[in-house]
């Protein structure tokens, strides 16, 4: 059986807009890459955390985080009270070879809302692109949000990460802060996700 799509569910087209296929542009492509690795190797200015809403730590890659950040992150954790749902908040890396991390939370997947869902996976990616620039990050890279054990179907989660990072490149990011926006997959489903998704909402030009 072939991943059958939640009834609510919209293609990935509908998140691009009435015209389907974006215009190609080398410069924007530019901005935008893929890798698969472990994030915690990445020297760029920010690194994003999909944490949980205590922000203390958990499973999957934000432990990965905590284990090769420190004890300092989790104490500068504990001042920050948390972090609702589709929000993001930012910390020092300590012994991250990176300068910045940003920690949001994604939203527990939830197959019979699907907007709600997506509206807030969006949202993880847009708020954290806002503090990255607030913060002079020119370089940021994203693990994957909610598609651990918040249950978030790769293949849906990769259309509406993409979506969030051409809009705000092309809307939001008027003073040209971020440089290249990194995406690091880790499991291969993720990568098939992003390889399909990829040259709908960035073309090659
Ligand atoms: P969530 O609770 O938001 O679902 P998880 O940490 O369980 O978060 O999973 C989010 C994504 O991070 C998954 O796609 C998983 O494959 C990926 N991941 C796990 N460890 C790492 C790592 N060290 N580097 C990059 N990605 C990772």
């Amino acid at each position: 059986k072939l991943n059958p799509a939640p009834a609510s569910t919209k293609p990935p087209s509908t998140l691009l807009g009435p015209s389907t296929i974006p215009t190609p542009s080398k410069s924007l492509n530019d901005r935008v890459g893929l890798l698969r690795g472990d994030i915690t190797t990445l020297a760029v200015d920010a690194i994003v955390n999909a944490a949980n809403r205590s922000l203390l730590g958990g499973g999957g890659v934000d432990g990965a985080i905590h284990r090769a950040a420190g004890r300092g992150l989790l104490e500068e954790c504990r001042r920050l009270n948390g972090c609702p749902t589709g929000s993001a908040k930012i910390t020092n890396a300590y012994k991250l070879p990176c300068k910045k991390v940003i920690h949001t939370v994604g939203p527990i997947y939830d197959a019979g809302d699907h907007d709600a869902s997506e509206k807030l996976l969006v949202s993880c990616y847009t708020k954290s692109l806002e503090l990255a620039a607030s913060n002079y990050c020119r370089t940021i890279a994203f693990s994957g949000i909610s598609t651990g054990v918040y249950g978030y179907p790769s293949w849906l989660a990769a259309p509406a990460a993409l979506s969030a990072i051409r809009n705000f490149l092309l809307e939001n990011d008027k003073a040209g802060v971020i440089e290249k926006v990194v995406i690091i997959t880790f499991e291969k489903k993720d990568v098939d996700a992003y390889n399909e998704s990829l040259p709908l909402f960035f073309p090659p030009a």
